[in-house]
């Protein structure tokens, strides 16, 4: 476990220190989980787990400053150089009875605590020293002919903990693995039901399956396995994922859920669907507002876009979801997409131009605050987005005359209904 401050190397030589730190202490100290697997597959790792023989109140003594997160499953933290890593005891976990949480642990050698974890690729140690690997779940063979497995037995391995559903369709869309027949079979028994796995665990796995990896392979990992009912509602759907496909992968996590959602639309009303997607996956407020955006802005470019006039198309593409709503388009209609972007690339790179007249501007002129104002301020703006306006004395003429033909309106209106709103404005 660790965040972005340190470098990998450095990661990698302070897993080092604490594992040797260990050692001398009269312990086994192994890397273990996801940086073993990266290592092999030629990926640094961003993360070092370390495994110990160590009991929690063994490993306090050594590193006084640890902190114990879940010390009753042998779970330490250290902080070293910027960055956490956990140092978790051996252990073999007890019963499952909800489907997620084991309800309790014994501490255990090596061999046991492989077997308690997930997948055979994830289940390898490596001697921090020597770099050997230690493999007693078959998983270095297993990597290298890419296959995910279940380690031990698949459907009890599957059902004491519904989770690992979800990361099974992670590792094998991030890694291009194959899904063994067993472990298949064992997810596809879970009848699209993951009972015991919070909200929160959806919204974080589909984040992960969408930040890295093929996002294809994993929306149809998905929807084989009944799984997109459970993170999108509605309905199962299994097609064709155009949007998603031609995503960029600069694009992130939401704009993808928008491409699917778009790509599975079947006659509802996707916004509704982004609407209960955001409590099924509990998004955070920036993330259902980028998911909402995406589709809504996508609608109108795709339907609203040859209709409109400079000034408001000029406006569309300044919203920060623009970008993302035209990647979405992108894939299903890349004619009209590319049309949309060459038309506003011919503004030059600044989509979102300081406006030349200012509100102090014309509060100087003696204008007074209120709707008229605001008004007048707009009607500049789209004139400088037209392209018919360039400078600030332009801009103040135009604002000048627009105010002078607003108020002229406003008395014509009252004298043909004199009981109608109050002139000015
Ligand atoms: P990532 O690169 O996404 O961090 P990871 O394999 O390191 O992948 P983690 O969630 O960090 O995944 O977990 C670390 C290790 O703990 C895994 O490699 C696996 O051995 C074990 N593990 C994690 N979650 C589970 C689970 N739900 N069931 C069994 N073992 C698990
Ligand atoms: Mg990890």
């Amino acid at each position: 476990m660790t965040n972005g401050e340190t470098s990998t190397p450095e990661l990698r030589e302070e897993a080092t220190r604490i594992a040797a730190r260990l050692r001398r202490g009269g312990f086994e100290a192994l890397f273990a989980g996801g940086c073993v697997r990266d290592r092999l597959l030629g990926i640094e790792p961003r993360e070092y787990d370390i495994a110990t023989s160590a009991t929690p109140r063994e490993v306090k003594s050594l590193f006084p400053r640890s902190i114990g997160v879940g010390e009753a499953f042998g779970v330490m933290l250290i902080r070293r150089g910027g960055a956490t890593f956990e140092v978790a005891t051996f252990r073999c976990d007890g019963t499952y009875l909800d489907g997620r949480h084991p309800t309790e642990v014994r501490f255990a050698g090596a061999a046991e605590d492989a077997r308690r974890r997930d997948f055979t690729i994830n289940g390898l140690f490596e001697h921090p020293e020597s770099g050997e690997v230690i493999d007693f779940v078959g998983g270095r063979s297993d990597l290298e002919a890419r296959i995910l497995r279940a380690i031990g037995d698949p459907a009890a391995r599957l059902a004491e903990d519904r989770l690992r559903a979800l990361r099974a369709v992670r590792f094998a869309a991030r890694f291009g693995l194959a899904v063994e027949p067993e472990t298949e079979a064992a997810i596809l028994a879970l009848g699209g039901r993951l009972d015991g796995v919070s909200r929160e665990r959806f919204g974080q796995e589909l984040r992960r399956m969408f930040a890295v990896g093929d996002r294809v392979v994993a929306a149809k990992l998905l929807e084989r396995w009944g799984l997109d009912r459970v993170l999108l509602g509605g309905h199962r759907v299994m097609g064709r994922h155009p949007r998603l496909a031609a995503l960029p992968a600069s694009e992130g996590p939401m704009t993808a859920l928008a491409a699917w959602i778009l790509d599975r639309d079947r006659g509802s009303d996707p916004l509704a669907v982004a609407a209960e997607v955001r409590d099924l996956l509990s998004l955070s407020n920036a993330e259902a507002e980028a998911l909402r955006s995406a589709i809504e802005l996508e609608g109108r470019l795709r339907s609203d876009w040859p209709n409109l006039a400079t000034p408001p198309r000029r406006r569309l593409a300044m919203d920060p979801h623009f970008e993302a709503a035209l990647a979405v388009l992108g894939g299903g209609e890349p004619v009209a997409a590319e049309e949309i972007r060459a038309w506003i690339s011919q503004f030059g790179p600044d989509r979102n131009p300081e406006r030349l007249v200012r509100g102090r501007d014309l509060l100087d002129l003696g204008v007074p605050a209120g709707p008229a104002l605001g008004g007048a301020l707009e009607a500049v703006y789209d004139a400088q987005l037209e392209g018919g306006i360039a400078s600030r004395e332009a801009g103040l003429e135009f604002a000048k005359r627009w105010l002078e033909a607003r108020s002229r309106e406003v008395r014509a209106t009252s004298r043909v209904n004199p009981l109608d709103s109050p002139p000015g404005g």
